[in-house]
């Protein structure tokens, strides 16, 4: 029989998974707009490249010191060791190899389980932070076919870890049905111009974990899946403000 769930977790309060990427760093501005109380995670599960990593307390400070309302919100930030995913993975972002489509349509970029795991340890730090809500970027409309950045895989999950943590834990995912040229429109709705720029020379993308020049678009090698998407949406979005 069903019975009402705990209140262990509180609903005006957030923990966003954050890479350091646009669409991540997107997500925590919208949070930051929402929520009374936001705090971060990020993980290091094996990736070849950590440039990724390195670029979070950049993009943190960043915000801190150009959003003084939103600095008041931001909490903790969380770096979580997952490298056995590493271990038992064998993709182009966590192994040398060129990036490719294998059988089955999916491009070997895509790690099995990663954003399964990425919430299911999130979910228990939430909880343990009281936090009820979980934001992260997930997105259907670019998304390459990765099935775990499905609607229907985020609902299950929101199911799942309510009802195994017995609290209500909500997942967010704002960016599920925009492209990359309105994600970059949405954090020039959260945060102007201030927050296009921060994002354009701050988060990182590449798949190659190439910083390089900095492009009108940002930062990483250009050719990669990962750049030409984030190229072609700064190009829409260009056109379309222009
Ligand atoms: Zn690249």
């Amino acid at each position: 029989m069903l019975r009402a769930m705990s209140d262990a977790t509180n609903p005006e309060r957030a923990l966003v998974l954050f890479s350091g990427g646009q669409d991540s760093t997107t997500c925590l501005a919208w949070a930051l707009q929402r929520y009374a109380e936001v705090e971060t995670v990020g993980f290091d599960y094996g990736q070849r490249h950590a440039v990724e990593l390195d670029c979070r307390p950049v993009v943190l400070a960043g915000l801190r010191a150009a959003f003084p309302g939103w600095s008041a919100r931001l909490g903790a930030d969380h770096l979580l060791d997952l490298r056995t995913l590493g271990q038992i993975s064998d993709t182009a972002l966590t192994q040398p190899r060129a990036i490719a489509l294998q059988a089955g349509g999916l491009p070997n970029t895509f790690v099995p389980g990663r954003n399964l795991l990425f919430l299911t340890y999130a979910a228990a730090l939430a909880y343990r932070r009281g936090a009820g809500v979980l934001v992260g970027g997930m997105c259907e409309t670019d998304y390459s076919g990765y099935p775990d950045c499905r609607d229907l895989t985020m609902q299950a999950l929101q199911l799942a870890l309510s009802l195994g943590l017995d609290t209500r834990m909500q997942v967010h995912t704002p960016l599920m049905w925009l492209d990359k040229a309105a994600t970059w429109a949405l954090a020039q709705q959260l945060g102007g111009a201030a927050l296009v720029e921060l994002i354009r020379r701050e988060t990182h993308t590449c798949y190659l974990g190439m910083r390089g020049d900095l492009h009108d678009w940002g930062h990483g090698c250009g050719d990669c899946p990962a750049c030409a998407l984030r190229r072609r949406g700064w190009q829409a979005f260009e056109a379309a403000r222009a």
